[in-house]
């Protein structure tokens, strides 16, 4: 028989994502419903070395299910990786009666549960990056709302580059990862992608494919560059030097974690923060909540940080039909 389970805290950390605020939503409301008393850990795991705790209240969930951000605020805690910072955590857990944590973050975050599990204190995880690089999950809370804006704006950039006949460079986010630049990619017609996860040949993956949009009449161009893959100001450079046009440089930045998060955001985290708070409750640790097929189901911390998430291959086929340029 587990433990009975009567204070759950749940904290945000690593970088922000729209659907944030609606998981630690239905965390509160989850443990409302079993009894279970909601402690909100302010500031990422910087909030459990300091004590930053307190209870939550239906006042402060709401309305969050709609808002950008999170009411619980993030951080990153260097301290954390350190076994003094973790044992102040422990002490935390203890002062606080603390008997299981839902973690919200990425990869970084969910090392850190790893850590505070092998201290013995139960967590789950909620995977919240608009990366969507963790690898166990096939979708991450707000991957879809950053796709929107991300391209909200690109289409916005097209109608002017379009009158001025130009070239455009995006620089998009995602850190080591290109799942976000592929998917923008696909759903704004871009000339071409560049992605880690590629080797890249830049004659063959851009100028050539300026090159042949030429050659079909297009006079506008839309390169989008995922960070992780190159200098968006050094891909312009290059097309420069390249066809001699002059493109003009947008890097959409910290634009594409904030908004109100969509539908698919809120749901995908209501159902998270629901299914995490049951998997604590049922005496589960040391899991991150998933979706796979469709389903939510959880997976050992220490097995999915050892996963290795590619870019899904129909979408790489589709973007290198749909920017016309064979191997
Ligand atoms: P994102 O990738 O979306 O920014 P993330 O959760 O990966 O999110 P990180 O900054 O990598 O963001 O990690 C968040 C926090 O998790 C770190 O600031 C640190 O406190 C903790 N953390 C990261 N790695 C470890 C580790 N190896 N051991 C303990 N804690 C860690």
């Amino acid at each position: 028989m587990s433990k009975q389970i009567k204070r759950i805290g749940v904290l945000t950390s690593g970088g922000d994502a729209p659907g944030m605020n609606a998981a630690v939503r239905a965390v509160y409301r989850t443990c409302v419903n079993r009894n279970i008393e909601c402690l909100g850990i302010f500031r990422g795991w910087n909030g459990l070395i300091n004590g930053d705790v307190r209870r939550l209240t239906q006042s402060d969930v709401s309305h969050i299910i709609s808002r950008g951000g999170t009411v619980l605020y993030s951080a990153r805690s260097p301290e954390f990786k350190t076994e003094a910072g973790q044992q102040k955590a422990v002490n935390t857990c203890k002062l606080f009666g603390i008997d299981g944590i839902v973690a919200i973050g990425g990869d970084g975050t969910f090392r850190g549960a790893l850590a505070l599990s092998k201290h013995g204190i139960s967590v789950v995880g909620i995977p919240g990056t608009i990366d969507n690089d963790i690898a166990s999950t096939a979708y991450t809370i707000g991957f879809d709302t950053a796709a929107n804006t991300a391209v909200e704006c690109i289409d916005k950039l097209r109608d002017t580059m379009q009158s001025h006949e130009r070239c455009s460079v995006v620089e998009i986010m995602g850190r080591d990862a290109g799942h976000l630049a592929v998917y923008v990619g696909l759903a704004t017609g871009a000339t071409a992608v560049l992605v880690p996860e590629l080797p890249i040949d830049f004659e063959r993956d851009v100028i050539e494919k300026i090159r042949a949009a030429r050659l079909n009449g297009f006079t506008h161009y839309m390169i989008v560059v995922a960070e992780g893959a190159a200098k968006a100001m050094e891909v312009a450079e290059k097309i420069k030097e390249g066809t001699g046009l002059d493109p003009r440089v947008t890097v959409l930045g910290h634009i594409q974690r904030g908004g109100s998060p969509t539908a698919r955001d809120r749901v995908t985290a209501t159902r998270m923060g629901y299914y995490a708070v049951e998997a604590l409750a049922a005496g589960k640790t040391n899991r991150i909540i998933c979706i796979r097929d469709g389903k939510n189901i959880d997976v050992d911390i220490e097995e999915a940080l050892s996963m290795h998430k590619g870019i899904n291959q129909l979408d790489l086929d589709t973007l290198k039909t749909m920017t016309g340029i064979n191997d």
